[in-house]
């Protein structure tokens, strides 16, 4: 079987089909060996594994995933990038490709289906353009997951990871870290692609938190917290919350919600950790009041 990772079979699949490259796709397509070799290792699939790849392309990873997992599902949007994976996975037994998009995926229901309800691994070289939708969905829609391994835009990856105190920390750097344990594999240059991106890349694995930090009783409250602080985050926390229409509690309930954490009152919301927000949402659960 064509290794697909050694970019010359990679420019003969392209021609023979004369696949034509869809931006709005997010079409990058991987060439280097030893960057698809430190995903799989990272991911520490085995044949013991349901793996979920999202977005195959030519099926140069699926081919390596393929190997490694004892089932694989790719889920591919491109139409015209399916004739290409039937030839290029007819050697493996253990891939289902699946045309759709991965956004109307039920993957509850593909974990249920092809591993008993027991924790999938994701592994892919995700399309950019709809990284934190699919990052987010697969956590919030509480699929069982062991971890999460995908190739981002190198800045995405770092926002992922950063604590209070960075500028890149955000909303998604605490969504992620509320879910999973974050940790960057590997930074990966435009040249380990055809075509080049034009951002730098990197290889981040998010391992689901077995239990989170602290647990939030309401999450979507923990979450609309979240939004409010970092909606204008040169603001206090307090006036952060006060000014959100979607906070619906009063100044003196704030304050003393700010207060139960110990922290000054002028804080800003960017100097929470997502312990302090989850805690922050509990405190305000713990109240009757009308929404
Ligand atoms: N895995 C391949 C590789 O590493 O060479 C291709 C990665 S490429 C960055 C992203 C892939 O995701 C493309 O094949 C693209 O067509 C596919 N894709 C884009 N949007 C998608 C969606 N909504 N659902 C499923 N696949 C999608």
């Amino acid at each position: 079987m064509a290794d697909l990772g050694n970019p010359k079979h990679t420019i003969e699949i392209i021609q023979k089909y004369q696949f034509a490259f869809q931006k709005k796709f997010g079409q990058n397509f991987l060439i280097d060996t030893h960057v698809l070799e430190k995903i799989i290792g990272a991911a520490g699939v085995t044949k013991e594994d349901l793996v979920l790849e999202i977005g195959p392309g030519i099926g140069t990873m699926t081919q390596y995933l393929a190997e490694a997992a004892r089932q694989v599902i790719a889920v591919e949007i491109d139409t015209n990038l399916i004739p290409i994976l039937k030839e290029t996975l007819a050697g493996y037994e253990n891939v289902i490709v699946m045309n759709q998009d991965i956004l109307k995926v039920d993957i509850g229901k593909l974990a249920e289906e092809y591993n008993g309800g027991r924790p999938i691994k994701v592994v892919a070289n995700l399309p950019y353009y709809i990284t934190t939708p699919i990052i987010m969905g697969l956590f919030e829609s509480h699929v069982p997951i062991d971890n999460i391994t995908v190739m981002v835009q190198k800045e995405v990856a770092d926002r992922m990871q950063v604590g209070p105190g960075s500028k890149d920390y955000g909303a998604l750097s605490l969504a992620v870290q509320y879910y999973a344990e974050p940790y960057i594999v590997a930074n990966v240059p435009p040249n380990c692609f055809i075509p080049r991106p034009n951002v730098g890349s990197a290889v981040i694995r998010l391992t689901r938190h077995q239990k989170p930090p602290v647990e939030a009783e309401d999450e979507k409250l923990m979450f609309r917290l979240i939004r409010a602080s970092f909606n204008q985050r040169r603001k206090t926390l307090q006036n952060g919350l006060n000014n959100s229409p979607e906070i619906p509690y009063t100044k003196e309930q704030i304050a003393a919600a700010i207060e139960s954490l110990g922290v000054s009152p002028s804080v800003r919301g960017e100097a929470l950790t997502v312990a302090q927000f989850a805690e922050l949402a509990n405190w305000f659960s713990g109240l009757e009041i009308e929404k």
